[in-house]
């Protein structure tokens, strides 16, 4: 009964945690380029997070559907990649990119908006206001004092 996702580069960026199997493929792991992006990636891993190429032959069907909606103009590499793999293996896309949510409701892929998500955030990973070191469940910008908020590994 574990539900399957497949996770755009967000979910790693903001570092929530997603409970089912998961997948996500190599271009979206080339975009993700900081530090604390990486340190979120490695604790998915972990998890058993997968990071796969999706199969040609749903990458093709992708792009012709793309392309009839019109939205293959503002598909990166990796969102067709993203949505060739959860027409792969049935799975759930979590992102917020617009174009892709559309791409994906005329393929009749589920999606799930990361804010809006049935995620769980875990402890392991908290928020820590880099100014004043208060800790947060989503703020990504310090209420208190307006620094940033950084998403903390928490060692077990
Ligand atoms: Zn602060």
């Amino acid at each position: 009964m574990s539900r399957t996702y497949v996770l755009d580069a967000p979910v790693f960026i903001y570092g929530v945690h997603v409970v089912g199997t998961m997948y996500t493929v190599p271009e979206v792991t080339r975009e993700l380029t900081s530090s604390q992006a990486t340190v979120v990636l490695q604790e998915f891993l972990k998890e058993g997070l997968k990071i796969e190429e999706p199969l040609k032959k749903a990458v093709d069907v992708v792009t012709e559907k793309a392309k009839s909606t019109g939205d293959h103009l503002k598909l990166s590499q990796a969102d067709i990649d993203l949505l060739a793999k959860a027409l792969e293996v049935s799975g759930t896309l979590v992102t917020d990119d617009y174009s892709v949510q559309n791409v994906a409701a005329c393929l009749g892929i589920e999606t799930q908006a990361i804010r809006q998500a049935r995620i769980k955030r875990v402890l392991k990973w908290r928020r820590r206001c880099v100014g004043c070191g208060r800790l947060y469940e989503t703020e990504t910008i310090c209420p208190v004092c307006g620094s940033e908020v950084r998403v903390k590994p928490v060692k077990r």
